[in-house]
């Protein structure tokens, strides 16, 4: 009987010494799924000890962008065991909870708890978790809030997005609940040629940027919509676990410093 109550204390200690970290947007296709996968492996390169819980209810995408799709975690006394990827950093998926090619119609209290299970999976030692949250202000981010308050977010838009003002919404339910926005990454913003690899920026250059010094929060970044960047998400190879990788890299490393 004594041993129970020890065992929660180091739970308990291990669980706030581990950094939650959301990766949100305004609305979806801008991303944040992308960022979140190349987010996680850049901070395990750079020595951190990475999960990556995927709550996006409305399209979980880490298992493919991670390589490991088609699995399933095994549970040791109703606690998931987060899978193990080639990419050292182990996920935990909303897809992992429901049949292949099933339609998701989560309801809130569903969600909320289903995201329960993710974040409060055996992660053991790692000491930052990556939390890919759905687009929008709904309920599993309120839980998330709630319940696990993550030590800060990154909100990814894309130039369009700021400008259509979902971006804003997003970081507004963070600021209002006292999260810290670690900064504002913007996705597909210009676009790399495929032949010759030069950036051109059809949606004009700098409003990202410009509105998050209106918003007073930190410019982390830009990121080229880029062929390339496609393709090695579907493959399960993220830009971010190549060692020329120079765009995911320096965001890892900012949110790094910020840890
Ligand atoms: P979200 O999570 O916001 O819904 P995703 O990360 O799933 O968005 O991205 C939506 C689609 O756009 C995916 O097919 C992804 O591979 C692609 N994509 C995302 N960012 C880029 C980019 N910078 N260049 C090219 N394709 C991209």
């Amino acid at each position: 009987k004594m041993a129970a109550p020890g065992a929660r204390v180091i739970v308990t200690a291990e669980r706030q010494a581990r950094a939650l970290i959301a990766v949100a947007s305004g609305k979806g296709g801008v991303g944040k799924s992308t960022l979140a996968a190349n987010l996680a492996i850049g901070l395990a390169r750079a020595g951190r000890r990475v999960g990556l819980v995927d709550a996006d209810i409305y399209g979980p995408s880490q298992p493919r962008l991670m390589k490991v799709e088609g699995t399933r975690p095994d549970a040791i006394e109703k606690q998931l065991i987060p899978v193990a990827t080639p990419h050292g950093v182990p996920i935990l998926s909303m897809g992992q909870l429901v049949a292949p090619d099933q339609a998701i119609a989560w309801r809130g209290p569903m969600a909320a708890g289903a995201l329960g299970q993710l974040v409060e999976g055996a992660w053991g030692a790692a000491d930052t978790l990556i939390l890919d949250l759905p687009p929008g202000t709904g309920d599993v981010q309120l839980t998330m809030i709630q319940k696990y308050r993550p030590a800060g977010a990154v909100i990814v838009s894309t130039p369009q997005d700021l400008a259509l003002i979902d971006a804003r919404r997003a970081i507004d339910l963070f600021a209002k609940a006292g999260i810290p926005i670690i900064g504002l990454v913007e996705n597909m913003a210009g676009y790399a040629c495929p032949h010759c690899g030069t950036v051109s920026d059809p949606f004009g250059r700098g409003g990202a940027e410009a509105a998050a010094a209106e918003l007073n929060i930190p410019f982390l970044g830009r990121v080229p919509l880029d062929i390339a960047i496609r393709t090695a998400s579907d493959a399960g190879e993220p830009p971010a676990a190549r060692d020329d990788d120079r765009i995911f890299a320096p965001i890892a490393a900012q949110v790094a410093g910020w840890l």
